[in-house]
């Protein structure tokens, strides 16, 4: 999970990685009163989930709390790279910058280690130093068992070249970021620009965390953290049903059981959907193993109450959970539905495959759902099911 500026603010805060103060606001007349707290100016400073704000005009300051107004006036509301901006964080301002600098620690899965990354050539974006200043981005895997101490962070700070006035106190923020890293449960913290100002200080203006959603038992407070604003409605019904779901753009309603069949259950839609009209897959849906009659239905009414779906493809290798019970479960699910008033109007291509796949297939056969025709192999289900969303 992505967090927004203001939200990576208070954890750095929490961790004592230094921050500015800050609020966050949803109207421009409440820009007013923070800007007067923060001692009349401030920085107005869109939150959206994505980067380059500063150069879309999202980051501007304010020397009067009337300028605060007018500029939240602006922010709020604009697009930035397809993100509406609902929310502006009033912060205190920065005292003129000297340097901008760049730190992060994110998880190097390529490599199975933690990653420390650091450059003196902050402020832009980072992505553009990797490629033409690659030797100017310090990369230091950080061992797990270990973290960074502060003879680590010295060693990330050294090879970073960070000029000597700075480089102890940037190692001390390292220890408080790598702090913010670990007991957040985090896969990324982020911070550019980590700059230096006139006094000499060095100050996190900008900060990017992503939070291991895996973590979350152990992180009660995380919860808060989500957006339920921008949450897409079918993906959080689904979490609330603690369905594997995820939303896609095409009109292929996808049902299997099991991550890796599912993925490629998606591949070989969309490749059969180019005969189709170019018909894609509509979402990921994992039912996971021992999938019940109830997981079944309430995946299909996920699905079946996306509008973009115009056919469903149930796709089922049967292993632990035999396919008998699969087939039980869809004729189940289909009249919990029905019991439900959710009458079934899409048409469902089932594939069923592995263990006990006979009994299964004549389960479905002998209820003669209007709705529901078996194909057995997973291409020739997948292309029915793609011939059926062009058609309608
Ligand atoms: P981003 O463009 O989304 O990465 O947003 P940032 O928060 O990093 O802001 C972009 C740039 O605005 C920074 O690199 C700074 O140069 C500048 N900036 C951000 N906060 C302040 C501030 O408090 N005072 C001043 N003077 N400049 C700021
Ligand atoms: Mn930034």
């Amino acid at each position: 999970m992505d967090l927004f500026e203001y939200q990576a603010r208070d954890l750095f805060a929490k961790h004592d990685v230094p921050v500015l103060a800050g609020e966050v606001i949803d109207t421009p007349e409440a820009a007013r009163a923070a800007t007067e707290r923060l001692g009349g100016k401030s920085v107005v400073k869109a939150q959206v989930k994505v980067g380059g704000r500063g150069k879309a005009g999202g980051v501007k300051l304010a020397a009067t709390p009337d300028e605060a107004v007018a500029r939240a006036t602006d922010i709020l509301g604009m697009d930035i790279k397809g993100h509406t901006v609902h929310k502006v964080m009033i912060a205190e301002t920065a005292p003129e910058i000297v340097e901008e600098y760049y730190v992060s620690y994110l998880l190097d899965r390529t490599n199975r280690t933690f990653l420390a990354m650091a450059s003196v050539q902050g402020g832009v974006e980072i992505e553009v130093v990797a490629e033409e200043n690659p030797e100017a981005l310090a990369k230091v895997p950080v061992d797990a068992n270990e973290g960074v101490s502060i003879e680590k962070a010295r060693e990330i700070v050294a090879q970073a070249k960070f000029p000597a006035d700075v480089a102890e106190q940037v190692a001390e923020i390292l220890v408080t970021l790598w702090d913010t890293f670990i007991k957040e449960d985090a896969l990324l913290v982020e911070v550019n620009p980590l700059a230096k100002v006139a006094s000499g200080k060095v100050i996190a203006l900008d900060g990017k965390v992503s939070l291991d959603e895996n973590a979350e038992f152990r992180q009660p407070d995380h919860a808060a953290l989500e957006d339920k604003d921008s949450a897409n409605p079918l993906e959080a019904a689904a979490k609330a049903k603690n369905l594997n779901y995820v939303k896609l753009d095409g009109e292929v309603g996808i049902i299997g059981n099991g991550a890796g069949l599912v993925m490629s259950t998606l591949d070989v839609v969309a490749y059969a959907g180019e005969n189709h009209g170019g018909v894609k897959p509509a979402n990921f849906l994992d039912i996971g193993g021992g999938a019940s009659a109830a997981v079944m239905a309430n995946g299909l009414e996920i699905i079946l109450g996306d509008p973009d779906v115009k056919s469903v493809f149930v796709n089922v290798f049967g292993g632990i959970t035999a396919c008998d019970e699969v087939a039980n479960g869809i004729v189940q699910a289909l009249q919990l539905l029905a019991d439900k008033g959710e009458e079934v109007t899409k048409p469902l291509v089932v594939r069923l495959d592995g263990n006990n796949a006979e009994l299964g297939r004549k389960i479905l056969s002998d209820a003669n759902h209007p709705l529901v025709q078996r194909v057995d192999t997973m291409d020739g289900a997948a292309d029915k099911a793609a011939e059926l969303a062009a058609a309608k």
